[in-house]
């Protein structure tokens, strides 16, 4: 088949967070398949070019009208991570994508609209005919609009499909925002097309909502997610939209090779799933002390729990702050690797480290940092991941694949992957760390009481489901099955948007 997907983010090169790690490892799965998949973001300006293979600039000038006006674009080509990508370079007056981070400006909607406007006139250009055209996320949902509405003939696609990474985030802006990239953004202002489901706001444009009604087929990133979305309660208002485009849920994986702790170079120790206990406890300590030394941490042995996220209320960042202490009370050590864009949430963590600055069980680093996290994941004992919501979630994935045992709230794809150790209706050897419910600090509390306690008196235990932990098998192989399943599915199926816009007339 081939597979062309636009998406904002492509670790490690582009990577705000989940969205980069999924495009870049589904990419890799088809490609290691024999599909051919182009993958296409925006050229930022903090992409390193060093890490970027063969870039080459494929079209050194075509334009793209922006409110009336003629831009300059150049489209690039490199390989990166064995993937194809094509960077879009927009000659933007506002700098679109000469920004120090990927998110977080005033203007993002119409960055992605612009975004999504330029690459679908590049697909146009290419004119070669595409099978699946697979948009990720609220930055490309425009892109199905637009080749529905204005570019169908053009632009010989079989079939979209539109993946859900985070619901919480859907591209709000106005109707003169769709006006600028050439929609007549008014006449989106109706329920079955990017009115925002809102009633408080009539004149808003939903971009989220736009890749639910124009696609073929969308899915999101986790069961347990596809269920909650469809429910009013997490659906915001989307949730009939959901039901009637039949989302499903396609659980993520992580990309093996790369998060592989047997081959990582940035440990001190490794170790794989196959080795003895006792050469994956040698391991995991050589990383540990390493850790502690580098950051002058405490050096007795105590067990370390930590955490690697985004601070965005959503991953729990109330009871983040309650487990530091919680974790010091019961004797362990406690690491944070974080950063956010919300100024209210880094005005309290950095009255946390203020609070921490002298103590050496302690350490709270706040900055983006891929080495970093790699060796976090291999030193830790234990991953905290108490999110109040969360699509699938990687961090947790990640951790099992390192020997660390994750300890998370029952939601979205943690429920999917993280079956706790005590729970008796799971099977033995599906669990592999601790769960608590309530997103509360004593139901906290008592989960890190239980996984210390194990870690302190029941060695052998611990061990079990460190082993146990570390053979799941969260790789791409069965999720890229899914997605061809899906794929499949579509091109033997009516277009979507053809019943949908019957149904309006
Ligand atoms: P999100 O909602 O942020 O996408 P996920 O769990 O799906 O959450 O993915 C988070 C990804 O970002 C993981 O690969 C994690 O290792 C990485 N990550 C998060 N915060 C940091 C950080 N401060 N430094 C390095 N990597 C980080």
């Amino acid at each position: 088949m081939r597979i062309v997907q636009i998406a904002a983010e492509f670790a490690p090169i582009a990577k705000a967070g989940g969205l980069g790690e999924v495009v870049l490892g589904l990419s890799r799965e088809l490609g290691a398949q024999h599909h051919s998949v182009d993958i296409i973001i925006p050229k930022y300006s903090l992409i390193d070019p060093k890490t970027l293979q063969q870039l080459k600039m494929e079209i050194a000038d075509f334009r793209c009208q922006e409110k009336g006006q003629p831009i300059s674009n150049a489209m690039w080509s490199a390989n990166a991570q064995d993937c194809s990508l094509h960077l879009l370079e927009a000659r933007h007056p506002a700098g679109y994508f000469h920004r120090d981070r990927i998110y977080g400006f005033a203007d993002d909607a119409a960055r992605f609209l612009y975004f999504s406007r330029a690459a679908m006139e590049y697909l146009k250009l290419k004119n070669e005919p595409i099978d699946v055209l697979h948009l990720h996320d609220w930055h490309a949902a425009a892109c199905a609009v637009i080749l529905k509405d204005l570019l169908s003939r053009e632009i010989k696609v079989k079939s979209v499909v539109y993946t859900i990474h985070n619901l919480e985030y859907q591209g709000k802006c106005a109707a003169h925002d769709l006006d600028a990239i050439g929609l007549s953004g008014s006449s989106y202002l109706t329920s079955a097309r990017l009115q925002d489901p809102d009633s408080r706001y009539p004149h808003t444009i939903n971009l989220m909502k736009g890749g639910i009604v124009y696609a073929d087929a969308v899915n999101t990133v986790s069961p347990t997610y596809a269920k909650e979305i469809l429910t009013p309660k997490r659906g915001y208002g989307l949730a009939p939209f959901l039901k009637k485009a039949k989302l499903i849920g396609i659980l993520n994986g992580i990309d093996a090779a790369i998060w592989n702790s047997a081959t990582d170079p940035m440990l001190a120790g490794r170790y794989s799933a196959d080795d003895s206990s006792a050469k994956i406890v040698k391991a995991k300590n050589a990383n540990k002390e390493l850790f502690k030394k580098r950051y002058s941490l405490d050096g007795q042995n105590r067990p370390l729990i930590g955490a690697v996220t985004r601070l965005a209320p959503q991953k729990g960042t109330d009871l983040l702050l309650a487990a530091v202490e919680q974790t010091l009370d019961a004797g362990g050590s406690f690491v944070l690797l974080a950063s956010t864009p919300v100024p209210e949430i880094r005005r309290q963590f950095e009255q946390l480290k203020e609070l921490y600055k002298n103590n050496p069980r302690v350490l709270l680093q706040y900055e983006y940092n891929e080495e970093l996290a790699h060796q976090i994941y291999a030193a830790l004992d234990f991953l905290l991941v108490p999110s109040l919501s969360e699509p699938c979630g990687l961090t947790q994935l990640i951790a099992l694949r390192y020997g660390t045992i994750p300890i998370v709230r029952a939601t979205g794809g943690l429920k999917d992957t993280v079956f706790d150790c005590e729970d008796g209706k799971v099977p033995l050897e599906q669990r592999n760390g601790f769960v608590f419910y309530e997103p509360t600090a004593p139901a906290l509390n008592s989960v890190i009481l239980r996984a210390l306690n194990m870690y302190k008196t029941d060695h052998a235990t611990h061990l079990t489901i460190l082993r146990r932990a570390m053979r799941c098998d969260y790789s791409w192989k069965q999720p890229a099955q899914e997605y061809l399943k899906l794929y499949r599915k579509m091109h033997s199926a009516k277009p979507k948007i053809s019943e949908h816009l019957t149904a309006i007339s």
